[in-house]
């Protein structure tokens, strides 16, 4: 499937849910992706990716990001505290902010730097153990320790179990944001947009429905 085609399916599941156009931003998950692909994207003037990686992107993202101006990325994948001032750096906003340890740090470093991507707590709705994220019966406590901390807090994240109907995940995930008075929801990847637009995501998290499969070999 081709960019256009998934901001046009983007545009409908918006019009559906009488929201207007341009209210959900589309992040192109670039990870593990050739850079041929990222090239052919940034070739058609799209400008927010996301990587899940500090890592990886440090390794392609600065000289991208001089090559096409206004390019933004997003961080979506976990973040070890020893990695922190390096993800402050090449972000503009980080979707994985899960614990108080990496809260403190981020607000330690956001003191030093005098600045802080934009920051979206990730909550394990499926409560899954291998998974990042605070427990729903939690994100109304940490929400309020990182307010406490000065941290700019944007919404909240959440990647559904894969074998669990998502909607009634990005329900929740819009509930819990709606009484904390959080606008964004990142929410929804390749194969269930659609819904979480219905449930009100603002961020949608696209990968391979873009650029195609990744080959992880
Ligand atoms: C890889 C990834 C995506 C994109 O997944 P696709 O199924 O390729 O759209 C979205 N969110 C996160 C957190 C990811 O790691």
């Amino acid at each position: 499937m081709s960019l256009s085609e998934i901001q046009t399916r983007i545009t409908k599941a918006e019009a559906d849910a009488n929201r207007p156009t341009g209210s959900v931003s589309l992040i192109a998950v670039s990870k593990v992706q050739p850079l041929v692909r990222i090239e052919a994207v940034l070739e058609q003037g799209h400008r927010l990716f996301g990587e899940n990686k500090v890592q990886e992107a440090a390794g392609k993202w600065p000289d991208l990001r001089q090559r096409y101006p206004g390019t933004e990325v997003h961080l979506i994948g976990p973040l070890q505290t020893n990695k922190a001032r390096q993800a402050m750096e090449l972000f503009e906003a980080i979707h994985s902010l899960d614990r108080p340890k990496l809260a403190n740090t981020l607000a330690r470093l956001a003191q030093e730097l005098g600045q802080c991507p934009d920051l979206f707590i990730q909550v394990n709705t499926g409560e899954e153990p291998q998974k990042a994220g605070v427990i729903p019966s939690e994100a109304d406590a940490f929400i309020a320790e990182a307010r406490g901390l000065d941290l700019p807090l944007t919404g909240l994240m959440c990647i559904p179990p894969v074998d669990e109907e998502p909607t009634l995940h990005f329900a929740l995930l819009a509930k819990i944001a709606e009484r904390n008075g959080l606008k964004g929801l990142s929410m929804g990847m390749s194969d269930d947009f659609e819904r979480a637009i219905a449930q009100g995501a603002t961020h949608v998290r696209v990968g391979s429905a873009i650029f195609g499969a990744r080959d992880y070999g």
